[in-house]
């Protein structure tokens, strides 16, 4: 397997191709899953957003508010107000907030981001990254993966996750399977989608790079199982239900 950064994409522009713009700048083949920064899918989905726009309720002024208390600097509730409109569940609104956005995916301020976005405040997630991931995959062939960069509970540091996919199964059950021992493995679900953003976040970059695209080149998925309940059940989420009772908790 190898894995490598498509150089040449312009800046990204509301409206734009990407499919076209990739296709431009990488010979795809048969066994690569392309791996798109949702930066990139955001951007050319008209995602980018002013503060201007988001006038803030009660519950965002609050939000902020507690947020501003404990950084002790001045947070700006309609940033808040942006956070709450792009999720569907909020799981702690201080010290920050982590959010669960309309598609699934928890995560801190609802993935709104920041960087890398020059003609806006801010850049808004995409709507559907699965749906996005099945248009581009409809029109270049290969898997798509749509990744953004993360933080994760329990350890310091941001790492690629998979937000959308199609073309592939996210995740490879080994359930069924044995060890070398003989022994059947019952519990092993392995995030493949998630270890394919990872991967083409080690070539992407975070910052001033320019390459929001990744191609994994002869990827093979194997003879596993494979499904794509990658994102928990809320009901069976032992950790969402604890946070429903943790004091910075807002609903
Ligand atoms: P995220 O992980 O999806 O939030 O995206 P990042 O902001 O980390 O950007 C990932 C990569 O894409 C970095 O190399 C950025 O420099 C690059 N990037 C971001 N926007 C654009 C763009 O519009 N055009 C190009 N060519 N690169 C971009
Ligand atoms: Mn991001
Ligand atoms: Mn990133």
């Amino acid at each position: 397997m190898e894995v490598f950064a498509v150089d040449g994409l312009p800046e990204v522009r509301p409206g734009e191709d990407l499919a076209g713009l990739i296709e431009d700048n990488v010979d795809l083949q048969d066994g690569d899953v392309l791996c798109v920064a949702s930066t990139v899918v955001s951007k050319a989905e008209g995602r980018g957003a002013n503060l201007a726009a988001f006038e803030p309720g009660e519950r965002a002024r609050a939000i902020a508010e507690r947020i501003g208390e404990i950084a002790d600097e001045p947070k700006d509730p309609r940033f808040a107000q942006a956070v709450l409109e792009e999720s569907e569940e909020i799981l702690l609104g201080a010290p920050f907030i982590l959010a669960v956005t309309q598609f699934g995916h928890i995560t801190v301020n609802a993935g709104i981001d920041r960087s890398n976005v020059p003609e806006t405040d801010l850049l808004l997630l995409p709507e559907n990254p699965t749906a996005s991931a099945r248009r581009l995959h409809d029109a270049l062939g290969v898997p798509v993966v749509v990744t953004d960069t993360s933080g994760r509970p329990f350890r310091q540091g941001q790492r690629g996750v998979a937000l959308g996919w199609a073309g592939l199964p996210a995740c490879r059950d080994w359930r069924g399977e044995h060890d070398r021992e003989g022994r059947e493995l019952t519990a092993t679900v392995e995030a493949v989608a998630d270890e394919l953003a990872a991967t083409a976040n080690l070539v992407t970059g975070e910052g001033a790079d320019g390459r929001p695209v990744a191609v994994v080149r002869e990827f093979a998925f194997g003879d596993h199982d494979g499904h794509d309940a990658l994102f928990r059940d809320p009901e069976s989420d032992l950790v969402r239900q604890a946070l429903r009772g943790y004091e910075y908790s807002t609903d």
